[in-house]
């Protein structure tokens, strides 16, 4: 008899396989310069042992397997004392030696987690399986005519493999755990997070279980996920698909699977009936690498203080609200130029305020991505210049951002901008009650109309009175000399 369950019963269980490039100047094996696979003229960096001529041999590029030990390290991994290279054989055109040169029994790291938040503000611990050195393969592009180019610039760049115990437990957890990690391999500057290039790829192994499973179901595997976002749907499509195949009473063949996005579909690209055989084994041409602990110490000491820890100390010492000690630290870039802002000697908030306020709605305007913060026309100390002449009154919110648009265009400083262009907040009560009279004069139904209990009119007349004042009015001294006048 086929079992019917009611929707809710299903768990989602999910296991990412995450491919980092790592940005060193060299390939894994080789002194091949490592380019951007999709800026740079097909197979313009080849050499004889990404080509896996024979005859070559390949030498372990050391400031690699540091990027890869910092990975590890930041994903709170052990990294056990012997780690070795094995040979993983198999044939596609894309790998030119017939093998890939991986890691199988002794990987870089193992046994590390990443914590996630959820969006009920409670946090899951991700148990991260291992991490492990490989080199990347070239790049087949299928073409019409049945023809396919294969670009060999890819071959041989440093790959790192990360993977995770299946503790995911919804797209949603996988989304976060995504953003997360993409997050922490920006932070420590070894990978650029640019999924559109293929420089950070992500696989979702997905199965569904009962809460009374003895042991976890059959899984399939979608390949080439390009974005988050195309990875959290197409995991949301096929749990919605194995779902609904159990409802029917169908069995769960092992597959793998890819995304069509146009579609928004799941494609079977192959089942798997058996394990694949790589027929792993020592590579013969590298030696295995002993990591002492002095080693381990010495690139542990070269890790940054990472997101979720400069976030903490932005709240505990700076008195910094959530939503800003978070936005803060969504970039490095950005909390280092905060951090600058306070060393020039702008108080947190003031600076926490109009960082994620004036000068993110400008580069948002501009299309500027947040990363790029420290290659601004101008630098932190110019941008404190500015906020101490708001905080001493100098500038009003209107006109400051207004010299900040300025500086954005000319880099020019902001005192010579104030001065050049007269800009100075007008404080002077003589010019201001002048003004207001005069406002007043020329508003007279305005006037009739608040006296008679309009009271929100004053809003309306003090924008009168700023644009008779160029918006250099301080604000508060306006507001002050109308109210005096209209409140007899
Ligand atoms: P291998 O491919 O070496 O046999 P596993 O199959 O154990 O390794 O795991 C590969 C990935 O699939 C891991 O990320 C793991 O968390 C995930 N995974 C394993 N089993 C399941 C399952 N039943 N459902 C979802 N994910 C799984
Ligand atoms: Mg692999």
């Amino acid at each position: 008899m086929v079992h019917c369950r009611a929707m809710s019963d299903w768990i989602p269980v999910i296991g990412l396989e995450v491919h980092a490039e790592l940005e060193t100047g060299s390939k894994m094996f080789s002194p091949c310069p490592v380019v951007d696979s999709v800026e740079a003229a097909p197979n313009s960096a080849v050499d004889v042992v990404s080509l896996g001529l024979p005859g070559t041999l390949p030498v372990i590029n050391r400031r690699a397997m540091e990027y890869g030990m910092m990975v590890g390290l930041a994903l709170n991994c052990e990294i056990p004392p012997v780690n070795r290279f094995d040979r993983k054989s198999y044939f596609y055109p894309d790998l030119p030696k017939g093998y890939q040169i991986s890691q199988y029994e002794h990987p870089l790291a193992i046994n590390g987690h990443v914590d996630i938040g959820l969006a009920d503000g409670r946090c899951k611990r991700i148990r991260v399986r291992r991490a492990h050195m490989e080199e990347d393969t070239g790049k087949l592009t299928h073409v019409a005519g049945g023809f396919s180019l294969v670009d060999y610039n890819r071959a041989g760049v440093p790959l790192l493999e990360i993977v995770t115990e299946p503790d995911l437990a919804s797209a949603a957890e996988a989304e976060a755990f995504a953003r997360d990690l993409r997050a922490i391999l920006r932070w420590l500057g070894v990978n650029s997070g640019d999924m559109s290039k293929g420089v950070l790829r992500f696989e979702a192994n997905v199965s569904l279980r009962q809460p009374d499973d003895p042991d976890l179901r059959t899984r399939t595997e979608i390949k080439n996920l390009n974005s988050i976002r195309h990875m959290t749907r197409a995991i949301e499509s096929e749990l919605r698909r194995q779902r609904r195949l159990y409802e029917k009473g169908e069995e769960l063949r092992q597959a793998t699977l890819g995304w069509d996005e146009d579609a928004q579909r799941i494609v079977v690209q192959r089942y798997k009936e058996r394990a694949d055989e790589y027929r792993y084994f020592p590579e013969p041409d590298l030696p295995v690498v002993e990591v002492s602990e002095a080693w381990v110490h010495e690139v542990r000491a070269r890790i940054p203080e990472m997101p979720a820890a400069r976030r903490q100390r932005f709240m505990d010492e700076q008195g910094l609200q959530a939503a800003d000690a978070q936005q803060l630290t969504s970039e490095r870039a950005v909390a280092d130029f905060y951090e600058a802002v306070l060393e020039s000697g702008i108080e947190a908030q003031v600076a926490a305020n109009w960082i994620c306020g004036a000068l993110f709605a400008l580069m948002n305007a501009r299309e500027t991505p947040r990363e790029t913060i420290g290659e601004l026309r101008f630098g932190a100390a110019a941008f404190a210049a500015l906020l101490r002449m708001v905080v001493d009154g100098t500038l009003n919110r209107g006109t400051a951002t207004a010299v900040l648009e300025a500086m954005w265009e000319s880099g020019a400083d902001p005192q010579q901008i104030v001065r050049e262009r007269g800009l100075a907040q007008i404080s002077d009560s003589d010019v201001i009650e002048e003004t207001v009279d005069q406002v007043l004069a020329q508003q007279v139904q305005l006037v009739e109309r608040y006296r008679a209990g309009e009271t929100k009119l004053l809003g309306a007349l003090m924008g009168q009175a700023m644009k008779a004042l160029r918006g250099q009015g301080n604000p508060a001294a306006v507001r002050q000399a109308l109210q005096q006048r209209l409140d007899v």
